[in-house]
């Protein structure tokens, strides 16, 4: 197909795209991602390092890399971090290695930040495009209600995040694109809608 396009014209899947989803704690991003991860062989996630303790379900090298506080100085002090930030009180960042050669293979990588984060891995100047993906609950009543059901946190844990995450949805403008978690499925179908459509995008290069 390529050389049917005129000069200067690129379509943007010929090279590998950094999906970014951001959103507050508890929206289900990890849900999400699991179910477009296990649809489209294209898609790879970015693990990143993390200083929390792993939860019971969690497994390292798949969900984080549990590390040190150690072990993360290292990570920033080598520059081996695309962007890092601290999260109640934990730090958490992403991995260069997860995410600069598999665009550079043409895959596309999903990255699952919060919101910072995603505003920084933006003006990294990657030199691939990035798209910011902010996922949302239906309501408040149910981000509260999903982020108590995950049991794992004492009341103050739980009242951080829930203040982060009014803190986070005043950055919506800063995103491309909005997607409602109410139903995993329907989720899933827009954030899959989103990553097809900036597939097909037309580059224009001076
Ligand atoms: P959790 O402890 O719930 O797994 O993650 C807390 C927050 O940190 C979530 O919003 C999650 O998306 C975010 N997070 C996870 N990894 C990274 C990362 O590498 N960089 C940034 N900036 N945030 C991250």
């Amino acid at each position: 197909m390529k050389e049917l396009l005129p000069p200067g014209v690129q379509v943007q899947g010929e090279m590998g795209i950094a999906f970014v989803i951001a959103g507050p704690s508890g929206v289900g991003k990890s849900s999400v991602i699991s179910t477009l991860l296990s649809r489209d062989p294209k898609l790879c996630f970015s693990v990143s390092a993390t200083t929390r303790v792993r939860r019971p379900d969690e497994i390292h090298g798949r969900d984080y890399y549990f590390v040190t506080e150690e072990e993360f100085d290292r990570l920033i002090a080598t520059g081996a971090l695309l962007e890092w930030t601290t999260y109640q009180g934990h730090r958490y960042g992403t991995p260069k290695s997860e995410v600069l050669g598999r665009l550079q293979r043409g895959l596309d990588v999903v990255l699952k930040v919060e919101v910072r984060g995603a505003q920084t891995i933006r003006r990294a100047g990657l030199g691939f495009p990035v798209v910011l993906i902010f996922l949302v609950p239906p309501s408040w009543e149910e981000l509260v209600r999903r982020v108590r059901s995950r049991g794992t946190e004492s009341e103050e844990a739980l009242a951080e995040r829930l203040r982060i995450a009014r803190e986070e949805l005043q950055h919506i403008p800063e995103f491309d694109y909005l997607v409602v978690n109410d139903e995993l499925s329907r989720a899933v179908a827009g954030v899959e809608a989103i990553i097809q459509a900036e597939r097909m995008k037309i580059l224009r290069c001076a």
